[in-house]
């Protein structure tokens, strides 16, 4: 207690996959004051610039307070009719793939359970898809090939514990900065050296040993190099190539990839390959830069392939490690928030697992296969094969490639809900149903961050007007619907339970997302629950996995996946010579919905902006501040030029924070193509080639 009289309430941040605990102090106004939470594991009271801002951004700025319908305020009762007459009648007319919800790592895991729950067990389709799709899906898939199963192998003190950290296509100190101070403080306390593998030289080079620009996608290149040397000097370790299978052939695809296709010099190479086999503990950390590429499965495997032959993975101080982009990203892979999953790390296309799920849920519609993945979900929606659509919030208008088609796609499509915060985005403004949702500081549930650890994020603030929490609204839709009794949850505790003690299906099925010692947990816990990393019943003390050896496959061995080079689908040519790559400002939150409203944020960099290198501003004739537009195959856009080194010649560097509603003709992801990759579905937004001219 402090002098207002309110007591600190403890949650979690809402931006990134770290998931730092917070503590919240409500100023009986409508305000919050925030603080690290001393006592929480992932952040140990430290917070990043955004963190701190958070009580900036619960004003009622921009807010969406009353349920609208074809551009009328309504009210609940005759909004919520529609979407479940709407989604009622395309099922009963055009089939169940007819209806699909696209939604959010902003989700908590109740929200996602539910919204899960409804679309795959009752509407009978499996086409909800997330925008995680965007974000991490290659990691998902790059997991289940190697372990059998989803799971992050370790914890985030293996960075206190490391001699080595690698980042992989990843700005750590800009995108998980909590992440990043950990690494740093292992650095000053044992010497943690750190490596950078990134064709950019960001803030995270800053304290590097060596940085690495490498070639854009040749990520499987420099791995395979890798594997190949761990070969070739004996440092395999023969206990984890008996737990695992397809050693040989990876090292025998591995000896085929020429290094030069990094574009990387031969004592660069030489030098990374010798320290990461020299160290024993190295932690290999990979983001987007792996993930958001068409061979971003590939990559994956080719890290976790040079972790599983030196048998560094799982044991202190060592192991890949996949750090995510949103709050609950994770959870949402745990109620089988994409379209290729079920909940619970079960397999849709598994008769088993659906026949398990069905029963659990006394579910009276299950898909028999795959719903469609972000790209093609919204593929779908511009050929009408999808009726009503449901986003929540989410704005594909601006955020998913080729933006510009998507949101003529939404436009085009007979029926779309938005939930969300504000009717400010380029998908509200097209939507036909507007529901106000409850946004950080108002809702209750939990969310998973990167090292698998459970938070509750906790309400603090009344939500505003008539604002509800996705949950309830989700499930009064599913209600509507007919399904009165599946859908009778009063609480995020109650779902939290159910979800709790649906996790016994994936221990029955040999899996490792165990949390069912929380299935009769009370409301009171609930509300007290601190964070916890599961398994809540660990197979090791520690929470690592497969320190022990023991992977998720039948045969409880390890899977190596050969892969080889593939370069980014799209290259430069004399139309398009320059790559464009795209990410993150230090400051600011993906479409800045909520950081935007900080004025200590957007303080920094306040317009859309190109980074070119020097080099190509002489060549091209630019002058600083110039405005320059960039065109590609898809789009264009006009962004302020910086001249930076940051960027080596031929490339340049857009964030993505932008979008059409906050900056019209300075939306990245309109010029980015949707190329995918063919086994995540995850969109290559790395590497589009475009032109570059003075405006
Ligand atoms: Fe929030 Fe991520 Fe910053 Fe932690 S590191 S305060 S979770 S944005």
């Amino acid at each position: 207690m402090d002098g207002s009289g309110l007591p600190e309430i403890r949650s979690t941040c809402a931006y990134c996959g770290v998931g730092c605990g917070v503590l919240l102090r409500p100023d009986g106004v409508g305000g919050l004051t925030v603080r690290g939470d001393p006592d929480h594991p992932a952040n140990h009271g430290r917070l990043c610039s955004k963190g701190l801002a958070l009580g900036e951004t619960v004003g009622l700025e921009h807010r969406l307070l009353v349920p609208r319908a074809f551009g009328q305020d309504t009210s609940w009762d005759n909004a919520l009719q529609l979407v479940a007459d709407r989604f009622s009648a395309a099922i009963a007319e055009h089939g169940p793939y007819s209806v699909a919800f696209y939604v959010s790592g902003q989700l908590l895991t109740e929200d996602y359970y539910v919204a899960n729950k409804l679309m795959k067990g009752f509407m009978g389709s499996a086409n909800i898809d997330t925008n995680s799709r965007l974000c991490m899906a290659s990691t998902v898939a790059g997991h289940k090939r190697a372990f059998g199963t989803d799971t992050v192998p370790g914890t985030y003190e293996d960075l206190d514990q490391a001699d080595l950290v690698v980042l992989v296509g990843s700005n750590l100190a800009w995108c998980h900065p909590v992440l990043y101070q950990r690494v740093i403080a292992a650095r000053q306390a044992r010497g943690t050296k750190i490596v950078v593998i990134d064709p950019r030289r960001t803030a995270s080079c800053d304290q590097a040993d060596l940085h690495l620009a490498l070639q854009p996608g040749s990520d499987v290149a420099l791995f395979n190099r890798l594997l190949a040397r761990i070969h070739q000097t004996g440092h395999v370790s023969a206990d984890f190539l008996d737990r695992s299978v397809g050693f040989n052939e990876a090292v025998e695809l591995a000896q085929l990839d020429d290094p030069d296709e990094t574009g990387l010099s031969p004592g660069e190479i030489e030098a990374f390959c010798d320290l990461w086999i020299g160290t024993e503990r190295v932690v290999t950390i990979f983001s987007q830069g792996v993930n958001q590429s068409s061979s971003g499965t590939d990559k994956v495997n080719a890290i976790l392939n040079c972790h599983l032959a030196t048998g560094r993975i799982g044991r202190p101080g060592m192991g890949p490690f996949s750090v995510t982009g949103q709050p609950n990203a994770m959870g949402g892979r745990e109620v089988g928030g994409l379209a290729n999953m079920l909940a619970c790390h079960l397999d849709i296309e598994n008769k088993a697992h659906r026949a398990a799920v069905q029963e659990f849920w006394k579910a009276p519609n299950m898909p028999q296969k795959q719903g469609l993945k972000a790209v093609d979900l919204f593929r779908a929606v511009e050929s009408g094969q999808i009726k009503a659509l449901w986003v929540i919030h989410t704005n594909p208008a601006a955020t998913m490639p080729d933006a510009d088609r998507v949101k003529a796609a939404i436009e085009g499509c007979s029926f779309t809900v938005v939930s969300d915060l504000t009717a400010r985005t380029d998908t509200a403004r097209v939507a036909d149903i507007l529901l106000p949702a409850a946004g950080w500081g108002e809702k209750s549930g939990t969310v998973t961050n990167s090292d698998r650890t459970m938070s509750r994020q906790r309400t603090v603030l009344a939500p505003p007007g008539q604002a509800r929490a996705d949950w309830d609204i989700l499930a009064e839709v599913g209600r509507r619907m007919g399904w009165t009794e599946a859908f009778s949850y009063e609480a995020p505790a109650q779902i939290f339970r159910e979800y709790a003690k649906m996790t016994s299906l994936a221990v029955s099925f040999g899996k490792d997302l165990d949390i069912t010692s929380f299935s009769d947990i009370d409301d009171e816990d609930y509300e007290a629950l601190s964070p916890t990393r599961w398994p809540t019943k660990s197979r090791q003390s520690d929470g690592r996995f497969f320190g022990d050896g023991q992977f998720f496959h039948p045969d409880g061995k390890a899977r190596f996946v050969p892969v080889g080079h593939r370069p980014p689908k799209a290259t430069t040519s004399e139309q398009y010579p320059f790559l464009l790559n795209t990410g993150r400002n230090r400051d600011q939150w993906h479409t800045m919905t909520r950081s935007g409203l900080s004025p200590r944020l957007s303080a920094h960099l306040a317009e859309p902006y190109v980074d070119v290198n020097p080099n190509d501003v002489d060549r091209l004739g630019l002058s600083a501040a110039d405005l320059v537009e960039l065109n590609s195959s898809v789009g264009s856009g006009i962004f302020r030029l910086r001249i930076t080194e940051s960027v080596a010649p031929g490339q340049v560097f857009v964030p993505i924070h932008w979008t059409g509603e906050t900056a019209p003709s300075a939306c990245v992801d309109v010029l980015v193509p949707s190329v995918t990759d063919p086994i995540s579905g995850q969109p290559e937004s790395k590497s589009t080639p475009v032109s570059v001219r003075r405006m």
